[in-house]
């Protein structure tokens, strides 16, 4: 996989397609600056209205910026702090709103027993407005004082929590998510009244049970059905809630050196509100959407929304488009930073839950083979009406038999005319398999003979490994995450961390793609998880012609570390993202510095 991509280091190298007077110019110095996963450093970059004009030495570099100023250019000046810069790093598979969702509930994954989990909640409860519910999550995992499942549940029950916490309805979900903590005012307004006795637990809700103690009085822990109809009380977040966080997801990615991120299950709604954001002056952060939901199994919802990015598409009428993302005027007017990358349908569950659809059964479930979501009729149905409105497909493949039925219908799609005919109507993406997790091993080669694009989270592989043995058997771990098998070329690999389920921390998954390897293959060297956590995640949106590369003439991505994300692997987790410039912008700063002005 790969090799050296040549570089000149003491020359600088120019954008010849610059050709406008140029307007601003920044300039990045004082660091090593790899314009590639596998270049040698230089020693600064000079990027002209958001591209990269040139490269090299400091004394070229900034006489070119010198040159351009006296020419009336606004030239500002980036320090790097002596820190190393990459091509901006992408994550490829996450979930914009599902991280924002996170902000709004309690993380309690690391509440040690029942009085920090009080005083946990009643902590958050003096900021917030009485009568707002609090949500919480993730109590009773490892380090929980009370090591037995049931004793978790049993040594628990409102009177503290009701007793600390009475003006707000509060309801914690256990780390299994099958049982959760109610305080009086949630069991209250759920028609649970914890005093008084004589209650039948299995009335409020017949999939599901509300614990009582002795004499019939609720006391607090609702288990599935039960959990289920007090949640459903709950307000949904207001649209100014669901922005505020949509905000500070985008700030928390930007600050861990990503440029853009591919939003991987995209619903109508979703889609109106980013949008909207994405318009905001400093919103900045790239995102790539994949439609999901029911409408997308529409044809004018589908043409509607290409229409809205791109224009109508051929034969049909529309209204005129709002500009999909692109190179922009190359002035001052930025061009959006969201882009329409394609359509996501599942194919099948999680390995975690045995919803992945194996060939064989699982090995510790004999009778278990997984769901498949769609007949292969119905999934070539969909990805025609994808390909009908231009729209390139990512399918969920988890398991081996999903895997297979997607490498199918794509196959059958490549000698369809309407993959092959209209290079018009073509999608810039290619057709990609997200997850791509457990391979027969006739069909790991497909994978290349194809050209599909996996777009895998090496995370996964760390939090999987102590019971994926046992679920899959010895045999089929050779082809359990065996990315280094799955791509000719480390660009056309798409690295994501699938965040929030992992976090979307970049060196993370670098450094899980460099530490992982599935038995008989190797693990991605540091070279190769860099460019396929770059270029490879542009390419997987059709944008390899622009980005994934500090080339002259590329968007201005640029990702800062204060050390070399090609260093050693036990050093990578000290490292942090000190800088992130998108289209030749300084978007974020570590705090530890002065602000930028
Ligand atoms: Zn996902």
């Amino acid at each position: 996989m790969g090799g050296q991509y040549p570089v000149a280091m003491d020359k600088v190298v120019m954008d010849k397609a610059a050709g406008d007077k140029p307007r601003w110019a920044s300039l990045l110095r004082n660091g090593r600056i790899r314009t590639s996963a596998f270049a040698q450093p230089v020693e600064a970059l000079l990027a002209v209205d958001g591209h990269v004009r040139c490269c090299g030495s400091d004394g070229d570099v900034a006489g070119e910026a010198r040159a351009l100023a006296r020419n009336g250019c606004k030239l500002e000046e980036i320090d790097l702090d002596g820190g190393w810069a990459v091509p901006g790093l992408r994550d490829g598979h996450g979930h914009l709103e599902l991280l924002a969702r996170s902000y709004a509930v309690l993380d309690l994954r690391d509440c040690r027993g029942p009085g920090d989990l009080v005083e946990r909640v009643a902590a958050l409860a003096e900021g917030t407005p009485p009568g707002t519910w609090i949500r919480g999550r993730g109590w009773g995992g490892e380090g929980w004082e009370t090591a037995s499942e049931h004793g978790a549940v049993r040594e628990l029950d409102h009177h503290d929590l009701s007793r600390r916490v009475p003006q707000h309805p509060v309801l914690l979900t256990r780390i299994d998510e099958h049982a959760a903590l109610a305080n009086r005012a949630a069991l209250l307004s759920a028609g649970l009244d914890p005093d008084s006795p004589g209650q039948d637990p299995g009335t409020f809700a017949p999939d599901g049970r509300v614990q009582v103690d002795g004499v019939g009085r609720p006391t607090g822990i609702l288990l599935d059905g039960a959990l289920a109809r007090v949640a459903a009380l709950i307000p949904p977040e207001s649209r100014a809630q669901r922005a505020r966080n949509l905000r500070r997801a985008r700030a928390e990615l930007l600050a861990l050196g990503l440029v853009g991120v591919h939003d991987m299950a995209v619903g109508a709604a979703q889609l109106e509100l980013l949008e909207e954001l994405c318009d905001e002056e400093d919103w900045a952060l790239a995102v790539s959407v994949w439609l999901w939901g029911p409408e997308t199994s529409e044809r004018e919802y589908l043409a509607e929304v290409r229409a809205r990015f791109d224009g109508p598409v051929p034969g049909q009428s529309g209204r005129s488009p709002r500009g999909n993302e692109g190179p922009g005027d190359g002035g001052t007017s930025q061009a959006s930073p969201l882009a329409l990358g394609g359509l996501k349908i599942f194919l099948d569950g999680a390995l975690g839950s045995r919803g992945a659809a194996l060939l064989e059964p699982y090995a510790d479930a004999p009778d278990e083979t997984g769901l498949l979501l769609h007949t292969p009729e119905e999934l070539l149905r969909r990805l025609r009406l994808g390909l009908e409105a231009g729209l390139a497909p990512a399918l969920h493949a988890i398991g081996d038999r999903a895997n297979r039925m997607a490498l199918d219908a794509y196959e059958t799609l490549m000698s369809d005319d309407l993959w092959r005919g209209s290079a018009s109507r073509r999608p810039a993406a290619p057709m990609r398999i997200e997850h791509a997790q457990v391979l027969a091993a006739e069909d790991l080669a497909r994978f290349r003979r194809l050209g599909i694009t996996a777009g895998v989270q090496p995370a996964f592989a760390l939090s999987d490994a102590p019971w994926l043995a046992q679920r899959l058997g010895a045999e089929r771990l050779a082809g359990a995450y065996a990315w280094s098998q799955l791509a000719t070329d480390p660009g056309t690999l798409c690295l994501g961390s699938d965040f929030p389920v992992e976090e979307p921390a970049p060196l993370r998954t670098l450094g899980a793609a460099r530490s992982w390897a599935a038995p008989g293959a190797r693990a991605l060297t540091p070279e190769e998880a860099l460019e396929a956590h770059s270029l490879g995640v542009a390419r997987a949106a059709g944008h390899a012609s622009r980005r994934g590369r500090l080339k002259p003439g590329h968007d201005a991505d640029i990702s800062v570390f204060d050390g070399d994300p090609l260093g050693p692997l036990d050093e990578l987790g000290q490292l942090s993202a000190t800088h992130t410039v998108v289209r030749g912008r300084l978007v974020y700063r570590a705090v530890a510095h002065s602000t930028p002005d």
